[in-house]
């Protein structure tokens, strides 16, 4: 299906309300009252049997009735009544419906069984179907004013477009409008999903020339790695602009790897969006403000911000934030020293942040920032300004904003004046200017507009390490596992052993073996210190029954740590879950790190790279990608770590090989990409010590049935 079908639902020619009502204040009343008064520039139709007129709109007894072709249905009836509804549009051949009312999948059983029906029939005769339980749509644009919504405030227009999951969210939004001055053009809230989901939102605002900036506000993601493949792409052209309820705690609760325990959903999601090149944002306010800031705010080239203020103590918070956003503070050049302190009170601040004191005005203000913004030291300014009672707050406000316009580096203003400035400035005050009511959020949004140029320009090469013949090697290995196993299984420690030597990651040396006999020819051509370990499919740490023996000097004592351990083992009826035992160099490393991949059912497979060894949970240093990735992901991710200060060199720690750690996450994460049926791989932990890398721990499990995250 493609973005055209959704086209009806924001550019309707005509709109139907199946359901409209005459009583006031019932939703079927005042939507259709929102319709009228919003002045929709379509025809709008009526059907209600009881009533011949309802707001001067004549009435029809049924769909059927009506002979002109219609483009967007209504469905506002009660819940069993719906389905009649939806089989009248489409005999009338209406392929755009938003079914507002609710009773459907969100109150389970029978709700959800005909939401099911109604989805499957609107799919077999081609109806995009937006709900049920929504709260309708809105277009602000000139050309088409549709407020299909019971919301009796409508946003002014911008092209900004907005989806909203929760129907209460969207009515908190749009019942504070006038107070907020939020903007945005096309709106939509979406309910249950039952078929038009944040998906086909996004690919048909992409396409839509009106659309310049995508916000969302999503609960969750109806299929997460669709979403981030085509964030990918769009994020390139268009920003997109996501607040994500984290609801869930931890989708992967279930996983037994300590790459699945580490990684909850919400860090899955924030992985996905910062990785497609999405703004991930955490209010509201900051979600509507960033795509402001986007739309009128000049484009920001660096980090480097300077603070104009004529107030101490909201300057001071201000600078708090830029710092803890990873901005810097702009150190100015004496020139623009000179400057300000031409056009200054003596006892200002001269140093950013420059602080005025309450008596700098209009011209000060707006001839302070003009020379900050020549400062080559300067990316962005935040002016501030809390009004005191000799200076008009109008005139400074409208200097700036005027400023704002005319300079070529992004200033934002952020304004405490007394509240009847507001209602002055709704009426007289210069349209698509970012004024912020908060100085913590000044910064942010800063941080966000530069990730979102910074991300966007990224390239990102991929190189295929895995080779035929080793993709051959590992298909057939795990066909073979597959055919012997019902379940999911873990593959045993041989058969991960030869997955990875084929691929060329740095293993160390492992033989393996299930007898004495066996051992003692093994044991003659081995290097010492080694390590003996058990393999099993059963246990997924060997060390938690004692089936790790570590620097075992000679042929003599590791014979008898055989014995011991097949005694102990013995003892505790555990043998018989021993598939076979190892022994491996030992190999003493300054550094152990972990190495995952695990496979998210809506967002797929994803990377794992942090501190590793048996600590692992505890120091909990996950940092994800989502497959594939390139070599710069890899080298980011480690950079992003808590143990990369280590791994650069420290102290008398030699700096480690980076790139062929980077190239092992890469491989891991075309392992995850390439074979579905692995859902986890916990390389825990790899050894390094200095240009060595040695994977000493390895588990793979692969499912029988493939998960299925393409629905
Ligand atoms: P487990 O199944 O318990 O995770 P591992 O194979 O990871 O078993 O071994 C436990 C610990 O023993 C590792 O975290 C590491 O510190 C150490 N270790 C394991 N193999 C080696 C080796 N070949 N050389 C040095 N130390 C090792
Ligand atoms: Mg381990």
């Amino acid at each position: 299906m493609t973005a055209e079908t959704l086209s009806s639902f924001f550019y309707p020619k005509s709109i139907l309300l199946v359901g409209a009502s005459s009583k006031p204040k019932s939703i079927g009343y005042e939507i259709l009252k929102s319709i009228i008064n919003f002045g929709f520039k379509g025809k709008v139709f009526v059907v209600n049997p009881k009533s011949d007129e309802i707001l001067r709109i004549k009435c029809n007894k049924t769909i059927e009735e009506i002979e002109e072709k219609i483009s967007l249905a209504l469905i506002l009836v009660p819940k069993n009544l719906v389905f009649d509804a939806l089989k009248s549009c489409a005999l009338k051949q209406i392929k755009n419906v938003v079914v507002v009312t609710a009773g459907f999948r969100e109150v389970g059983g029978e709700g959800a069984e005909l939401e099911k029906q109604i989805t499957e029939f609107a799919k077999s005769n081609g109806i995009r179907l937006i709900g049920p339980n929504c709260m309708g749509l809105i277009n602000t644009d000139e050309n088409v004013r549709l407020n299909a919504t019971f919301a009796a405030e409508v946003p002014r227009y911008s092209p900004v477009s907005f989806l909203s999951q929760s129907g209460a969210l969207a009515a908190a939004v749009l019942n504070t409008i006038s107070l907020t001055g939020y903007t945005f053009g096309q709106f939509a809230s979406i309910g249950n999903k039952a078929d038009v989901n944040e998906n086909d939102l996004l690919e048909f605002w992409w396409k839509d020339e009106k659309t310049k900036v995508i916000t969302m506000y999503l609960e969750s993601f109806e299929n997460g790695r669709k979403f981030f493949e085509l964030a990918n792409q769009i994020t390139k052209e268009k920003p997109v602009i996501v607040l994500k309820a984290a609801r869930t705690k931890s989708g992967s609760s279930a996983a037994s790897s300590h790459t699945g325990a580490l990684a909850t959903q919400d860090d899955i999601v924030d992985c996905a969006l910062i990785q497609s090149g999405c703004i991930r944002v955490k209010t509201i306010e900051e979600m509507f403000e960033t795509a402001n800031s986007i739309l009128n705010l000049k484009k920001l080239n660096g980090k480097k911000v300077a603070v104009l203020t004529n107030a101490g103590g909201p300057a001071i918070l201000c600078v708090d934030e830029i710092e803890k956003q990873g901005l810097e503070i702009s150190e100015l050049n004496e020139t623009t020293k000179n400057k300000l302190r031409e056009i200054l009170h003596p006892e200002s601040s001269i140093k950013n942040p420059v602080d005025m004191l309450p008596g700098a005005d209009a011209t000060t203000y707006r001839t302070a920032a003009k020379i900050l913004s020549e400062d080559e030291n300067v990316d962005a300014i935040i002016a501030i300004f809390v009004e005191p009672v000799m200076i008009n707050a109008f005139d400074v406000i409208a200097q700036l904003a005027e400023e704002q316009k005319a300079n070529s580096k992004p200033i934002l203003i952020v304004t405490f004046p007394l509240p009847h400035f507001w209602e002055k400035w709704k009426q007289n005050g210069i349209k698509d200017s970012v004024i912020l009511k908060s100085v913590e959020l000044a910064p942010v949004i800063i941080k966000n507009l530069y990730d979102y140029h910074f991300r966007k320009d990224l390239k990102k090469e991929f190189v295929d390490y895995l080779n035929d013949k080793s993709k051959n090697t590992i298909q057939k290995l795990i066909q073979n596992v597959k055919a012997n196993f019902s379940e999911s299984t873990f593959l045993s420690s041989k058969e991960s052993y030869k997955i990875l030597s084929s691929i060329k990651l740095p293993v160390t040396k492992s033989k393996f073996f299930k007898t004495e006999k066996e051992l003692n020819e093994i044991a003659n051509i081995l290097n010492y210190p080694c390590v003996l370990k058990i393999s099993s499919r059963k246990f997924t740490h060997k060390s938690d029954v004692g089936g790790v023996i570590l620097d075992i000097p000679d042929k003599k004592t590791l014979l008898k740590s055989f014995e011991d351990l097949r005694t102990k083992l013995r003892k505790r009826n555990l043998l018989s879950f021993i598939d076979e035992f190892e022994v491996q160099e030992f190999f003493e490393g300054d550094f152990e790190v972990i190495v995952g991949g695990y496979r998210d059912r809506t967002f797929g497979p994803i990377v794992l790279f942090g501190s590793g060894g048996k600590l692992v949970e505890i120091i909990n240093d996950k940092n994800l990608r989502l497959s594939p990735i390139s070599i710069d992901d890899a080298l980011d991710l480690i950079e992003s770590s808590k143990i990369y200060p280590l791994l650069k060199g420290y102290r008398d720690f030699k700096k480690t090989n980076i790139n062929l750690l980077a190239e092992l996450i890469v491989k891991v994460s075309q392992l995850m990409y390439e074979f579905d049926e692995i859902t986890e791989i916990d390389l825990n932990p790899i050894l390094i010590k200095a240009q060595k890398i040695k994977i000493v721990d390895y588990r793979i499990r692969i499912e029988q049935r493939i998960r299925d995250n393409n629905q």
